[in-house]
């Protein structure tokens, strides 16, 4: 079998699915066809006095009525359309279109008057969308065949073999039988409808081809991405390795299996072990976001969010008690939908939510998780009483390693990558995340923060 997809299209889903769109464009514009043919009938009829006889009022009208059905017969069969070169696919639906459409458009000349008939300009129409759609190759036959067609037809009335449907009322002379005005309309219905196509279709490859070159870049910067992210993990790994190694005679050292410590001494390596700590820290969090932008597939499961966040703050109750902080959990659904996602990347993004709001809320604060739903989406809102986030750093705050200026850093320990990998996982997840400060949970001295987590709910 031939293969009517262009050599060039490698991009092959988005190959069809600019195909597809474009097909149902095509079937909507049909629908506005129909409507407007018949208005035009009536209007010739009614508005401008012209007349038209009993054979052409009923030609008209069915070819308005076989355009509205096949058109709804076109709409049925897209859904049995198969995004593949071998099986039924989109070309063959813009083939059917175009055969149908120019046989119409045919028959439609014919009952207006053929070489007079004013409709014949709908093929300049036509043939500009066919070349948006079909290969160039299949729209040059297309043309081809129309102007023989046309050309037959014309002459066949001009022989006086077809009877002429000349509309009454409109020529003062039949021009049907003028054999020079034949010549020169026929040729110039040919030109205009050779360099519609040509330039059309030049103008579509054109696009098809950026389009594609488009995607080819973005692939590549995929993948140049990739290789930078293993890079990153390859080196990151590497200083882990001799760091932990340090922490581990540090751990002896300060256990004292060695022997007795100085005071001073111990305090010094104390506060080493806690740097260490601090940078081992930032190592897992880099490789956790270079292994999520990685991962390929995420290990999909239906996930009850408010199990999921109950387990989360009773692991870190001690915090809160520490803390003396107030933790309220709001379900507010209205439905018990589920979200289908991976539990461990989940787990780990609505952890730093609540490691955030525990470290930036002071003693005797507040923390509010809401949970809420619409037919699609959950929604989950951790709120707190603490510190906030300045307005104008709002934009940030998802950045790689940003940390807001209102925060003491020495005070408040953190790498800045917490909330990137929060958005990280729920942009994963096909969802979205925003923070807003403050809060509904402000206080006279702090304006508090409020991260919102938008999931689609599993189907
Ligand atoms: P870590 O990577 O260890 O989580 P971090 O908490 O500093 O470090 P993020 O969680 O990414 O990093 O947060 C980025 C910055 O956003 C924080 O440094 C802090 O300034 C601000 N922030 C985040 N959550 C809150 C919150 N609940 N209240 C106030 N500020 C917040
Ligand atoms: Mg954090």
């Amino acid at each position: 079998m031939i293969s009517l997809i262009p050599s060039w299209a490698h991009h092959y889903d988005e190959f069809w699915s600019t195909l597809r769109k474009r097909n149902l464009w095509f079937i909507k514009l049909r629908f506005g066809a129909a409507v407007m043919l018949a208005s035009a009938v009536l209007s010739a009829e009614f508005l401008l006095n012209l007349k038209l006889t009993a054979i052409q009022e009923t030609a008209l009208y069915t070819i308005t009525f076989s355009i509205l059905a096949y058109n709804v017969l076109l709409v049925y069969i897209r859904q049995f359309v198969k995004c593949s070169a071998e099986a039924f696919n989109p070309i063959h639906i813009s083939l059917i279109q175009m055969s149908l459409d120019l046989l119409v458009l045919q028959l439609l000349c014919y009952y207006t008057g053929g070489i007079e008939s004013p409709l014949f300009m709908l093929f300049v129409f036509h043939v500009i969308i066919g070349s948006l759609i079909l290969p160039g190759r299949i729209v040059y036959t297309f043309v081809t065949a129309t102007i023989a067609a046309f050309t037959l037809v014309i002459y066949l009335e001009y022989a006086g073999i077809l009877t002429h449907h000349g509309i009454s009322g409109l020529l003062s002379a039949p021009l049907y039988n003028n054999n020079a005005f034949i010549v020169l309309h026929l040729s110039m219905f040919a030109f205009v409808l050779i360099m519609c196509v040509v330039i059309t279709n030049r103008i579509a490859n054109e696009l098809y081809r950026m389009e594609q070159e488009l995607f080819d870049s973005l692939d590549k910067l995929k993948s140049a991405e990739a290789e930078k992210q293993k890079y990153i993990m390859g080196v990151v790994h590497e200083i882990k390795t001799p760091l932990s190694a340090l922490q581990s005679y540090l751990d002896i050292i300060l256990e004292k299996y060695l022997g007795p410590l100085d005071e001073k001494v111990e305090e010094k390596l104390s506060r080493s072990r806690v740097r260490s700590q601090e940078a081992i820290s930032l190592i897992d969090d880099i490789l956790k976001i270079s292994k999520i932008k990685l991962m390929d597939e995420l290990n999909l499961e239906k996930i009850s969010i408010v199990d999921l966040i109950s387990m989360l703050t009773d692991r870190q109750s001690v915090n809160f008690h520490k803390k003396v902080i107030s933790l309220s959990i709001n379900n507010l659904r209205s439905n018990d939908g589920m979200i289908e996602g991976d539990r461990l990347l989940l787990e780990i993004a609505f952890s730093n939510l609540i490691n955030n709001a525990i470290k930036y809320t002071g003693y005797n604060g507040k923390i509010d998780i809401d949970i809420s739903d619409t037919k699609n989406d959950l929604t989950i809102t951790v709120s707190d009483s603490g510190v906030g986030i300045p307005q104008e750093e709002l934009n940030k705050i998802f950045n790689d390693f940003y940390r807001a200026s209102n925060i003491k850093h020495k005070e408040y320990y953190g790498t800045g990558l917490g909330l990137s990998i929060v958005k990280q996982i729920i942009t994963r997840h096909k969802g979205e995340v925003s923070v807003t400060s403050p809060s509904k949970l402000k206080t006279a001295s702090n304006p508090g923060t409020a991260v919102t987590v938008i999931l689609p709910l599993a189907v």
